[in-house]
């Protein structure tokens, strides 16, 4: 019996050892909770699988993950080697979780890199990725990461868009603490930028407690820096110098340079707040010495240069500080960002008053003028636009709020009724009630509104094309018919469509959904038709001031476009469709009459439109 069992086991160990095997997102997600908690170890961790499991899904996973680890520690170059590893691959295999993965991660570390325009496109084939998964807690990392992107290319209004749903999604779902965290990380980012310092200090307190709980050093290190600067910026000097000393004493303690660097810069922004200009310029220093081992982003390079020239002007030492703004500006002439005006804007500033403190009031001007052009350039670009997505975001709450007090009101007033005598003063009454029940319908519509456009966007878009889906088409074609609107109708099916899927996967029969998609959106007026995946390989075009004829025209047009442009095995993509007009049709009748037609094409030989 004994002998059996240890035969059994002595199987299993064989097994598992040399059997490929196929990880499940669970055994992912386990492994990427461990080297969070032990950063230092994703060496050994990641090993241990590469010897069990070699699937391309895993690989991705894994080497995305050990860049992490690597980034995490300084290692920039390593963790750039670590993340091109598989690149190769991966355009063949971009739909699944570990490619995902990769893509998402693989946009934080081109944020690091000042590689804005390269992050907004890595984020979005990780979006595609866990969309074709069906990974909804994984969408909501990539929600929270889309926000910091907007954010550091101060697009504000998608920032908002991207942190309000992956807010709403943590309030109402239980996902994973990693996503959660990602999801409060990103929200304290776009307050901290807004300068809600309440707001910010509040997600971020909430973000490092449960980094703490959950002993997330990977990511606690981040969201304890972003901690530290939400103090700062709400000048709340003692609890950011406490801050910044526990990140010291944690960088220290893990050999963390990046940290270590951030907090010596740090300290040195909470002396300058105090005045303390000595300890500033040192820390400053120190933090200047780790530049080579761990910073990527220019940004923070800059930032610290200004900030040696701040310190070192108020001591009265010009000349010093003069080097320190020509360094900021060398680095800002290479340096390609969106960011760059911001910046360049700051440093300009800083380098007027340095040479006005030198009483070279000429050259002051000089630079002052060049100032000005920059403000100019950017307008409502910066300020403005801030002032008003923050402005927009917080009305919902504070109405909500003004409603409660305006029921409270109205109760009150309600009760006083009976003790007013005169008639005027009842007539005053009734109007007062009046009005604040108009505003309490006004508000109450008005935020009715609100939350339902964030969720609409979502019920209305097929995830894979974005475009319509099947419910917007169906409820918009309601309202037309409502409205006695007509309106032409166009129905398409791609041909032979299954054989895709079958020769070269799913994955490439998704591709040519999205790129078929991409065409015929191309092909019609965003803001009078409308264009939507019915389901499956089949679409619709609602066109209100098309003719048949005219429609039937634009989809030759897309037939010629795809012929040139959209093959698999060396052949055109092709479709056949139908078109009608929705005034030779009963509203019930109509889709039948579309979907016939569409199948007339298919019987006379495909690729063809009927009407
Ligand atoms: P026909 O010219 O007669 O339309 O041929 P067909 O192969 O296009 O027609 P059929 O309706 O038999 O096959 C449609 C295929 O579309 C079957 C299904 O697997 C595939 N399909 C449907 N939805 C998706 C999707 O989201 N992604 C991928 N890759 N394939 C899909
Ligand atoms: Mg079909
Ligand atoms: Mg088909």
């Amino acid at each position: 019996m004994v002998k059996v069992f240890l035969a059994m086991v002595a199987m299993f160990v064989w097994l598992s050892c040399f059997q490929p095997v196929q990880a499940s997102v669970n055994d992912f997600l386990e492994l990427e909770q461990q080297v969070l908690k032990s950063p230092e170890l994703h060496i050994e961790l990641t090993n241990r699988w590469i010897n069990t499991s070699n699937s391309a899904d895993t690989e991705f996973f894994l080497s995305a993950l050990s860049a992490r680890a690597f980034f995490f520690a300084g290692h920039i170059e390593r963790s750039k080697k670590e993340f091109s590893r598989f690149s190769s691959t991966l355009k063949t295999q971009q739909f699944s979780w570990g490619a995902g993965y990769w893509y998402l991660y693989r946009s934080f570390f081109a944020i690091e890199q000042g590689h804005l325009d390269d992050a907004k496109r890595l984020v979005k084939q990780s979006k595609r990725a866990f969309t074709h998964v069906k990974d909804s807690a994984m969408l909501v990392r990539v929600q929270a990461m889309e926000a910091v992107i907007s954010i550091w290319r101060e697009e504000y209004s998608e920032a908002l868009k991207s942190v309000q749903a992956a807010h709403a999604y943590i309030m109402r779902n239980d996902i994973g603490d990693v996503s959660k965290l990602a999801v409060l990380d990103s929200l304290t980012a776009y307050y901290s930028t807004l300068k809600y310092h309440r707001k910010a200090i509040e997600f971020a307190n909430q973000a490092n407690v449960l980094a703490v709980q959950t002993q997330n050093i990977l990511d606690g290190l981040p969201i304890k820096y972003n901690l530290c600067m939400a103090l700062l910026r709400s000048k709340l000097v003692e609890k950011a110098r406490s801050c910044y000393s526990d990140m010291l004493v944690s960088a220290k303690r893990l050999a963390l340079p990046r940290y270590h660097f951030w907090a010596n810069a740090g300290l040195g922004k909470v002396s300058l707040l105090l005045k303390e200009y000595d300890e500033a310029v040192d820390y400053f220093l120190q933090a200047k010495e780790l530049e080579y081992k761990a910073i990527v982003n220019p940004a923070h390079l800059i930032v610290l240069h200004n900030n040696l020239a701040k310190a070192l002007s108020s001591m009265s030492r010009y000349a010093q500080a003069q080097i320190h703004l020509k360094e900021s500006l060398s680095i800002l002439d290479n340096y390609q960002s969106p960011l760059n005006n911001r910046y360049m804007r700051r440093t300009l500033k800083l380098k007027a008053h340095v040479l006005d403190l030198q009483q070279d009031y000429i050259g002051s001007i000089a630079v002052l003028n060049r100032y000005i052009r920059l403000l100019e350039e950017n307008e409502l670009a910066t300020k403005e636009v801030l002032e008003q997505e923050a402005q927009s975001f917080f009305e919902a709450e504070q109405h909500k709020f003004k409603l409660a007090l305006t029921n409270e009101k109205l109760k009150a007033q309600a009760a006083n009724l009976a003790e007013l005598e005169k008639e005027e003063q009842l007539s005053r009454a009734y109007i007062f009630i009046a009005v604040l029940s108009c505003i309490s319908i006004g508000l109450f519509a008005y935020l009715q509104r609100k939350a339902s456009l964030v969720n609409r966007n979502f019920a209305y878009r097929d995830p894979l094309t974005e475009l319509f889906n099947r419910r917007y088409f169906q409820e918009h074609i309601d309202k037309l018919s409502h409205q006695k609107q007509s309106f032409s109708l166009a129905m398409l099916d791609l041909d032979y469509f299954k054989r895709i899927n079958d020769v070269s996967g799913h994955d490439i029969g998704d591709e040519i959904l999205v790129r078929f998609g991409q065409h015929l959106r191309s092909h019609f007026r965003d803001d009078a038709d409308v264009v939507c995946r019915y389901g499956g390989e089949e679409f619709v075009v609602v066109c209100q001031f098309m003719d048949v004829s005219q429609l039937t025209q634009r989809l030759e047009m897309l037939q010629a476009v795809l012929r040139e442009n959209l093959s698999h095995d060396s052949e055109a993509v092709t479709f056949s469709a139908g078109v009608v007009n929705s005034s030779d049709y009963s509203k019930d009748t109509l889709i039948k009459a579309v979907d016939e037609l569409m199948y007339r094409s298919k019987k006379l030989g495909r690729d063809k439109i009927s009407s």
